[in-house]
């Protein structure tokens, strides 16, 4: 029997245990703050580890995110590098979202907060490790699997973890779930989100208006100049609009959020300097002053030849199973783009099929578990026998 068929053989198995563990965790409602859940989905797997014989260690979250867990397999190869994995135990669902939405499987299909986004990605993943540990130590090097406790909101703890995991990193499996008609994820966009702020003068907009300087006319003005750039394989979507208080004012202040996404680094980079030039360089509105501050960053994980190389391996272990391979790119960061960016080969997606992520229609494909754990731990082991990528 190939490893794939045995792998999947063993998780067909264990389903009634896995479908458990899904409802376990989806149970522990996991916002990213307050970091309750997290820490309570940390626990659990820390034991779970533990319990089957897997080194792991609870790193402290910082800036109020829950702890993160890494659990290092430490195989009898003596590969230079390791394999990280790596997977997120936060949701975008508040706490008690799952009391009233409770986990229910329908025929094949399951529904929860978080179920597919990631908690079914992170029960499979441990079984499949699990299966690792106990039947092919002899295959593997070292294996880690980091569990962050809040990629939903960028990483704001876990980024250096993961920037230092990177460093003799061989090949970066990230266990988001794979898209919904079975792809996995081969890119994502970057993005850059900055905050502009604009002062201007109030006065009486009846009385004196000519004395004022409205932030909102000005605000607007620069949004219109950056809609109109044109950036390759990205977009700009301007939120969080505000501005002025009360009817018969001037308006003093206004802001708003400008998210750029690419999927090239070189294309964030340059919009970015554009962007920053279109709200220097202009004010339409005398006496009026803008601050632009930039809050929040992702790189982006580019498609490029350690991309291709990966995808190759993981294309020939889905011929062999006689499975459809696709992939993709997707607009939405991952934990993969930090690796990428440090020139980390990187695959993600790898988790079982799910769609509708980040809504109340969230689903799982209780079926596609097995296959896609057997395609996950298959690419572990193909990767340990392989010198470079
Ligand atoms: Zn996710």
């Amino acid at each position: 029997m190939s490893e794939f068929q045995e792998l999947k053989k063993f998780l067909a198995n264990k389903e009634k245990e896995i479908n458990r563990g899904i409802k376990e965790i989806v149970e522990m409602d996991s916002p990213t703050f307050p970091s309750v859940g997290t820490n309570k989905i940390i626990n659990y797997f820390s034991k779970k580890f533990k319990s089957s014989g897997i080194k792991c260690e609870k790193l402290k979250g910082t800036k109020g995110t829950g702890d993160h867990l890494l659990a290092t397999v430490r195989g009898k190869r003596k590969n230079k590098s390791k394999i990280l994995l790596i997977g997120h135990c936060d949701t975008v669902f508040p706490l008690q979202t799952s009391v009233k939405r409770p986990f229910k499987i329908r025929e094949k299909t399951a529904y929860g907060p978080g179920v597919a986004d990631m908690k079914s990605s992170l029960i499979t993943c441990f079984h499949v490790i699990e299966f690792i540990q106990k039947n092919y130590l002899e295959k593997v090097g070292e294996i880690q699997i980091l569990f962050n406790s809040d990629e939903e909101r960028g990483n704001p703890s876990s980024r250096n973890i993961i920037e230092k995991l990177a460093k003799d990193t061989f090949a970066g499996l990230i266990i988001e779930p794979a898209r919904a008609n079975g792809s996995i994820v081969s890119s994502r966009k970057g993005s850059i989100i900055g905050k502009l702020e604009v002062h201007g003068i109030a006065a009486h907009s009846g009385v004196e208006p000519e004395k004022g300087a409205s932030a909102i006319y000005e605000i607007t003005r620069k949004i219109i100049e950056i809609s109109k750039l044109k950036i390759k394989n990205g977009n700009i979507n301007v939120t969080g609009l505000i501005g002025g208080e009360r009817p018969n004012i001037i308006p003093e202040k206004a802001e708003c959020l400008i998210e750029l996404r690419a999927l090239e680094q070189r294309i964030l980079n340059e919009t970015s300097e554009k962007i920053k030039k279109i709200i220097k360089k202009n004010t339409f509105i005398t006496n009026t002053k803008s601050i632009y501050k930039i809050v929040d960053e992702r790189p982006a994980m580019e498609f490029n030849k350690k991309t291709n190389a990966l995808l190759k391996i993981t294309e020939s272990i889905y011929k062999k199973a006689r499975l459809k391979f696709g992939h993709t790119s997707t607009g939405g960061g991952s934990d993969g783009n930090y690796l990428s960016a440090l020139g980390i080969p990187v695959l993600d997606g790898l988790g079982p099929v799910g769609g509708n992520l980040h809504t109340e229609l969230e689903y799982l494909q209780i079926d596609s578990i097995s296959k896609r754990g057997a395609i996950l731990g298959s690419l572990i082991l193909q990767l340990s026998s392989s010198s470079k990528i």
